[in-house]
């Protein structure tokens, strides 16, 4: 039984303001699609942005006494929501996984345990801010740095991880002691609901977390372009975040952006192939390749390219496509219909300039377990050999389980292919040698660079791009700086009427 549609949580609506759901003052209804055979999950109606108006409305009240909140005091309502959360594990899986299609392995052992921990790190964070220790720099004044909370953020989240983007924009901002608006993917708005009820419940104050389930046009510009909301923190695609900082831009509101991806994974001669073959595999097909850290082109050098190929086609093969609700399932289907269209449209164009489809390249029709794949958004596993770098696959970020494959011969080459597109959030390199992973962690322009490995994110380390995929950093304590500003206060020492630099305007010494 589908534990959505089973229990009653959303009837009230699919707006989290205040601390509590309301419907939606839209003019459309919404289905929520389980894109495993297009059933609805749920139907939701949208935000207006009166909605919007609202919840930035109860976020800005709630401003003034959560950031006056003890660190201790913001810590202890954290630390009681990752209990909250790891509480509700299977349940949040669960809806995680009929939202998105993804396998419920992924969310059971990745997206809700990433979640609660992820929790209990910024519940500690909180207590960790500081302030730079007082000082005498002028002579005649001590200055001393108070890091202050920013005010209303609005937060906008794609869909591909409908639960850890909520976390990853709600946590850090609220342990610093701002309230949010958080907008998440209105194709899959389950998990951050029930993230926001959750915060209710572990006794964060009404209107410190909102939700707003609405499209981009409507509720996320309105968002964006809020005179109350201080700043605008965005993970989706480079191109709306274009959009959403030009917006932002007219308030003058600071921005994060965390955006789009192309990562790059480098296998050098001296590798361990099985390791890399491997590795391949699990990191472009990790969420069905909708990930925006997700190997996508693998440069290898010559020497081991042929059996590189080799390897990832006969593993791709091998991978079980089925329902996502079974355990045993390595792929579910595309988030929606319209992405699986998307991606099998640019392996069609891809065949057209000449591309050999080494394995996929096709919609199933059967799953490892007898389940029905054409009523899904399913898309095989899919090789793209023979291409050259400045190929659309190898340029455009596709978002699917797809990995396009290049040789390249020097250590020199290799690099300068990795760095060939705009974006710059993440990448591998696999090799052996020392100095020479060390020279492409040095060269490789990039937010996050693995060796012998791609993909593991840890909630102490920074996640965060560079180049086109954005600026600014997610987890960590370095996200802290993102959601706070410091500001300098000076106490004149001397107690003199009559200062010495006032002679600079006016009289003489
Ligand atoms: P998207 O850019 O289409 O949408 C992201 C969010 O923006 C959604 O909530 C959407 O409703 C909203 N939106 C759309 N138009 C808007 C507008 N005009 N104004 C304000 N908001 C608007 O992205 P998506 O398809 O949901 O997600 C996939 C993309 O997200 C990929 O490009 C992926 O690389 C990126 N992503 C990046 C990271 C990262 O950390 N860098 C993480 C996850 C996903």
């Amino acid at each position: 039984m589908d534990p959505t549609t089973a229990d009653p949580r959303f009837e009230d609506g699919a707006q989290f303001i205040a601390g509590r759901l309301t419907e939606g003052t839209g003019d459309r209804p919404f289905d929520v699609v389980n894109p495993a055979d297009g059933s609805t999950v749920r139907q939701v109606r949208l935000a207006s942005t009166r909605d919007v108006d609202e919840a930035v409305a109860a976020a800005r009240a709630a401003f003034p006494d959560w950031s006056r909140a003890t660190p201790g005091a913001r810590a202890e309502a954290l630390t009681r929501l990752a209990a909250v959360l790891a509480d509700r594990s299977d349940d949040l899986a669960r809806t995680e996984t009929a939202q998105t299609g993804k396998p419920i392995k992924l969310s059971t052992e990745f997206d809700v345990p990433g979640t609660v921990d992820n929790t209990g790190f910024f519940a500690g964070a909180a207590r960790n801010l500081e302030g730079k220790a007082a000082g005498e720099y002028s002579g005649d004044h001590t200055s001393y740095v108070r890091r202050e909370a920013i005010g209303v953020v609005g937060s906008i989240a794609p869909w591909n991880y409908p639960l850890q983007m909520a976390a990853w924009k709600i946590l850090p901002a609220v342990a610093a002691g701002n309230t949010v608006v958080l907008k998440p993917a209105e194709l899959t708005p389950l998990t951050a609901l029930m993230f926001a009820q959750a915060c209710t419940e572990a006794g964060l104050p009404d209107g410190v977390v909102n939700v707003v389930t609405g499209d981009g046009r409507t509720a996320g510009e309105h968002l964006v372009s809020h005179p109350d909301v201080a700043m605008v923190s965005f993970t989706g695609s480079t191109a709306v975040g274009r959009r959403v900082a030009e917006l932002a831009t007219r308030t003058v509101k600071r921005t994060h952006l965390e955006l789009g991806g192309k990562a790059p994974f480098l296998v050098l001669d001296d590798a361990d192939l099985e390791a890399a073959v491997h590795g391949a595999v699990a990191a472009s097909l990790i969420n069905t390749g909708q990930d925006c850290t997700a190997a996508t082109r693998a440069y290898v050098q010559r020497p081991l390219y042929d059996a590189f190929v080799e390897g990832v086609a006969e593993l791709y093969g091998r991978v079980r496509l089925g329902d996502p609700m079974n355990p045993h399932t390595d792929l579910g289907p595309l988030v929606s219909f319209a992405q699986r269209d998307r991606v099998a449209a640019f392996v069609e164009r891809a065949r057209g300039y000449g591309a050999v489809i080494a394995a996929g390249g096709e919609a199933p029709a059967k799953g490892h377990d007898g389940t029905d794949l054409t009523l899904g958004a399913y898309y095989r596993p899919t090789l793209v050999t023979g291409v050259p770098q400045d190929a659309e696959i190898v340029q455009s970020e596709v978002f699917g389980p797809v990995l396009a494959v290049l040789p390249f011969d020097s250590d020199d080459e290799g690099l300068r292919l990795a760095n060939d597109t705009p974006y710059g959030l993440a990448a591998s390199v696999w090799t052996r040698d020392v100095h020479r992973s060390l020279r492409a962690t040095r060269e490789i322009a990039a937010g996050c660079v693995w060796v012998n490995d791609h993909i593991p994110i840890i909630s102490e380390m920074p996640h965060g791009g560079y180049k086109a995929s954005g600026y600014g950093k997610d987890m960590s304590q370095y996200s802290l700086d993102e959601y706070t500003q410091v500001k300098h206060v000076m106490y004149d020492t001397t107690a003199a009427a009559r200062k010495d630099w006032h002679r600079t305007v006016f009289g003489d010494r």
